[in-house]
C-alpha cells in the first residue's frame, strides 16, 4: 500500500503532473503545484465535472465568486466559532497533532489486528472460511471490535460536548504515544480555528480582518437571490461553481489528499422544504452515476452514511473512493435545511426567500449540496489510473490508464525516423488535429522507447508515420490500453480519436 502511494507520488513527478510547491526552497508543507500535465489534467477533471452539472442540467447554472468575502459571512455560516480542530502537543518532541486524528490512528491499528487475525483463520480454514461468520463469532476479534467501538463513541460525544479534557484523558487511557518519538508526555487538548487570516486595508488602523474562504459553498448562498431573480430560474434549481479555499490543515500528509490551498467544485440546490430527502436520494445516486461514468471500477467507491452530523445538516454521506491509503472521503453530499440562507438573513438583516408562484408564497428554501475536492478527484483518477503490467515477453511496462477524455495528451505523433520527409508530414497531422485535441509532436529516441514515454504519460493514442504513408496516406495508430495497432487513413484520425476522447 504504502510502496504503490510511494510510486503514485514519485509518477506525478517525474512525469510533470504533481511538483512540491515552491520546491527549490525545501517545498511549503501541504501545497502543491501543477505542473504541465497536472494542469491540463484537473483542467479536464473540471470540465468534465461542469459539463455534467452545469451544461447538461437546465436548472443549474455556474458562477464564480471571490476568495475575499465580507468578514461577517464567517459568522453567519458558523466557520469563525465552530469550524475547529482539537490540537494536542506533545511536550517533549514539540511536535503538534490532532487529537481525533491520535485516536483514530489508534483506532486503525486494532482494526488492522482484525484483518490479520481473519488472514490467518482464512489460511487455516482453506475453503471452508466464511469471513462473516468468524467475525461475528470469534471472541478475540470480537474483543477488538468492541474496544474501536467504546473509543470511537465516547471521542464523538466529548467532542459534541466540547470535552476537552476527556479527549485528553480518553488520549492518556489508551497510552497513545507520538507516532515520532513514542513520547507519552501530552499537553491539553485545545480548539484551533482551520480559517487563514489576512487584512485588506492600507494603514494599520483601517485594516479589516479577513478570512480566506475555507469552502465555495457562502459565495453560492450570498448570491442565491441575485442569481435566481437575473436567472429567473423556479425551484427547484442549482448554482455551482469551482474555485480555490483554504484550510490551515494541521495533519497535511498524504500528498494532495488534504492541502491547505485546494480546489472545490461545489454544487447548492435549492429546493422545496419538506422535499430534501427525495433531493437527498437524488443526488447520492446522480453523483456516483457520474463517478462511475469514468470507467474506474465500480467497487472502488462506497457510501458512508454520516452518524454525526455537522450543525447545519440534516443529513449527510460521504461517497468514498479507494485511495492507495484505503477507503477516503472524495465527496460529501449534504442536506443543509435552510440553515445558512437563515443565517444570512439573520446577520445581514436582508430577506433571501424565494417567491413561490405555485404556493403563492415566500419561503427561505432548504439546500442540498454537493461538494467535491478537485484535487482529491485528481488524486482518485491518477493513482487508480497507475498500473505495472506484466508483458508476454516478461518485460513489465509502465502505464498510466487514465479515462481518455481526462488524459492531458490525447495523442502523440510519431515519425518513424528523421528523414525522408516523415517529420514533415507527421508536423503535418499535429496541426491539423491541434484544433480539436491536445496533441504533441515526439522524434526522440527509437519508436518503442516514444511508445512507452507515452505510455507512461497516460497518452490515449499514438500515431505513428513510416515509409507506407508516403505510398497511401496512411498512418499507424496504437491504443495505449491494449497496444493494439491499426492501419487508418490520415482522413480517419480525428473521427477515431475524437469517438473515443469525447464525453
Ligand atoms: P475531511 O473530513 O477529509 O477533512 P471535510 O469533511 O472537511 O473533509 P468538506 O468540508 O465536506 O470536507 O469539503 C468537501 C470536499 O472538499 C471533500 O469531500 C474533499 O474532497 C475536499 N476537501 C476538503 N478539505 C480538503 C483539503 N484540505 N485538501 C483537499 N481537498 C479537501
Amino acid at each position: 500500500q504504502d510502496d504503490q502511494f510511494k510510486k503514485v507520488i514519485s509518477h506525478a513527478k517525474e512525469y510533470g503532473y504533481v511538483f512540491q510547491s515552491s520546491e527549490i526552497y525545501d517545498g511549503l508543507s501541504a501545497v502543491y503545484d501543477y505542473a504541465q500535465n497536472g494542469a491540463e489534467l484537473k483542467k479536464n477533471i473540471r470540465d468534465y465535472w461542469w459539463r455534467a452539472m452545469v451544461q447538461m442540467n437546465e436548472n443549474i447554472v455556474g458562477i464564480d465568486a471571490a476568495i475575499f468575502m465580507h468578514p461577517t459571512t464567517w459568522k453567519a455560516s458558523g466557520h469563525v466559532d465552530a469550524f475547529n480542530d482539537p490540537l494536542i502537543d506533545n511536550k517533549d518532541s514539540k511536535k503538534r497533532y490532532r487529537a481525533d486524528v491520535l485516536i483514530e490512528d489508534y483506532c486503525a491499528k486494532i482494526e488492522a489486528k482484525i484483518d490479520k487475525e481473519v488472514a490467518k483463520a482464512a489460511k487455516r480454514f482453506g475453503d471452508a472460511f466464511n469471513k462473516e461468520e468468524f467475525v461475528s463469532t470469534n471472541k478475540r476479534v470480537l474483543g477488538y471490535q468492541e474496544k474501536i467501538n467504546t473509543t470511537l463513541s465516547r471521542m464523538a460525544q466529548s467532542l459534541e460536548n466540547e470535552d476537552l479534557a476527556d479527549v485528553k484523558a480518553l488520549i492518556e487511557e489508551l497510552e497513545i504515544a507520538d507516532p515520532l518519538t513514542g513520547s507519552k508526555n501530552w499537553t491539553d487538548v485545545k480548539q484551533f480555528n482551520l480559517m487563514f487570516g489576512t487584512k485588506l486595508g492600507a494603514s494599520a488602523e483601517n485594516a479589516m480582518d479577513l478570512y480566506l474562504r475555507p469552502e465555495t459553498a457562502q459565495g453560492i448562498f450570498v448570491n442565491f437571490l441575485n442569481v435566481q431573480k437575473t436567472s429567473r430560474l423556479k425551484i427547484p434549481f442549482g448554482i455551482a461553481q469551482t474555485g480555490k479555499a483554504f484550510r490551515n490543515e494541521i495533519v497535511a500528509r498524504q500528498f494532495i489528499f488534504r492541502m491547505r490551498e485546494f480546489e472545490q467544485m461545489e454544487m447548492q440546490f435549492f429546493i422545496k422544504p419538506g422535499t430534501q430527502q427525495e433531493w437527498y436520494e437524488h443526488w447520492k445516486e446522480t453523483r456516483l452515476k457520474w463517478h462511475l461514468s469514468l470507467g474506474m471500477g465500480e467497487d472502488n467507491y462506497r457510501f458512508h452514511d454520516h452518524e454525526k452530523l455537522a450543525h447545519y445538516a440534516d443529513a449527510a454521506a460521504d461517497i468514498e473512493f479507494k485511495f492507495p491509503f484505503g477507503f477516503k472521503e472524495l465527496e460529501g453530499i449534504h442536506s443543509r435545511t435552510d440553515f445558512d440562507l437563515s443565517q444570512h438573513e439573520k446577520y445581514s438583516g436582508k430577506k433571501l426567500q424565494y417567491f413561490d408562484p405555485e404556493e403563492n408564497k415566500s419561503y427561505v428554501p432548504y439546500v442540498l449540496e454537493t461538494s467535491i475536492g478537485l484535487d482529491r478527484m485528481f488524486l482518485a483518477v491518477f493513482s487508480n489510473s497507475l498500473q505495472e503490467e506484466e508483458l508476454e515477453n516478461g518485460t513489465t511496462r509502465t502505464v498510466l490508464k487514465l479515462p481518455s477524455v481526462l488524459a492531458p495528451v490525447k495523442a502523440a505523433v510519431l515519425p518513424l525516423v528523421k528523414k525522408d520527409g516523415l517529420p514533415e508530414i507527421a508536423r503535418q497531422i499535429v496541426e491539423d488535429l491541434k484544433w480539436d485535441f491536445n496533441v504533441i509532436y515526439d522524434e526522440k529516441d527509437a519508436v518503442g522507447r516514444r511508445y512507452r514515454r507515452q505510455d507512461a504519460n497516460g497518452t490515449p493514442f499514438c500515431i505513428t508515420v513510416d515509409h507506407d504513408t508516403l505510398e497511401d496516406n496512411s498512418v499507424t495508430i496504437r491504443h495505449r490500453d491494449t497496444m493494439e495497432q491499426e492501419r487508418v487513413k490520415i482522413d480517419d484520425l480525428r473521427d477515431i480519436i475524437k469517438k473515443e476522447v469525447d464525453v
